[in-house]
């Protein structure tokens, strides 16, 4: 069986994201999306709304999963008993650090592998950072998250908006 895990921030979801999701449920059996609690990050969304959030964008994908995790990836992977990690690829500027990664990743657990799935040319220049920054300026994130996060992330910003 291919068993993955999809680990990420989720801080928030983003049509990349879901992107990734969507392809990866389509070739794996079952996909675990990670929301990952990292104590050396302040998330604009608590671990628990990251992953109701999640829980929502995928309730409709019957192979997909969601839960939280903290401390390394190949421990949760082995924890459920997952053999893939699935990451996404964008520009050659993620290429370096994911690399390493997957390495380190391989050397700790070498019975998981990383699968890298190339993100798709309209979410290459999107991230989560840059999703905040124009929320945080009031700008149109329509064409880059889902509706319920666009929604989520007005509330958040409504007090805190720069004039
Ligand atoms: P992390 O802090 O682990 O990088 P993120 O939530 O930023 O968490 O990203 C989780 C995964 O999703 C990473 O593999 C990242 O490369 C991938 N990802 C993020 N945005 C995109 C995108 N626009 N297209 C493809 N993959 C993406």
């Amino acid at each position: 069986m291919k068993f993955a895990i999809y680990p990420g921030s989720f801080d928030p979801t983003t049509n990349g994201h879901m992107d990734i999701i969507l392809r990866a449920a389509r070739f794996v059996d079952r996909l675990v999306v990670g929301v990952l609690e990292n104590p050396y990050k302040t998330p604009v969304f608590t671990t628990e709304e990251r992953v109701e959030q999640l829980k929502q964008l995928t309730s409709d994908i019957p192979n997909v999963e969601v839960m939280t995790f903290n401390g390394l990836t190949v421990d949760f992977a082995r924890s459920i008993g997952a053999n893939l990690i699935i990451r996404g690829l964008r520009a050659v500027t993620d290429f370096e650090y994911e690399f390493q990664m997957a390495l380190t990743n391989r050397n700790l657990a070498n019975e998981i592998e990383t699968l890298f799935i190339p993100t798709s040319a309209h979410c290459l220049y999107l991230s989560s950072s840059v999703v905040k920054e124009i929320a945080l300026f009031g700008g149109n994130i329509d064409d880059k998250v889902p509706v319920i996060i666009r929604d989520a992330l007005q509330a958040k910003y409504k007090d805190r908006r720069i004039k």
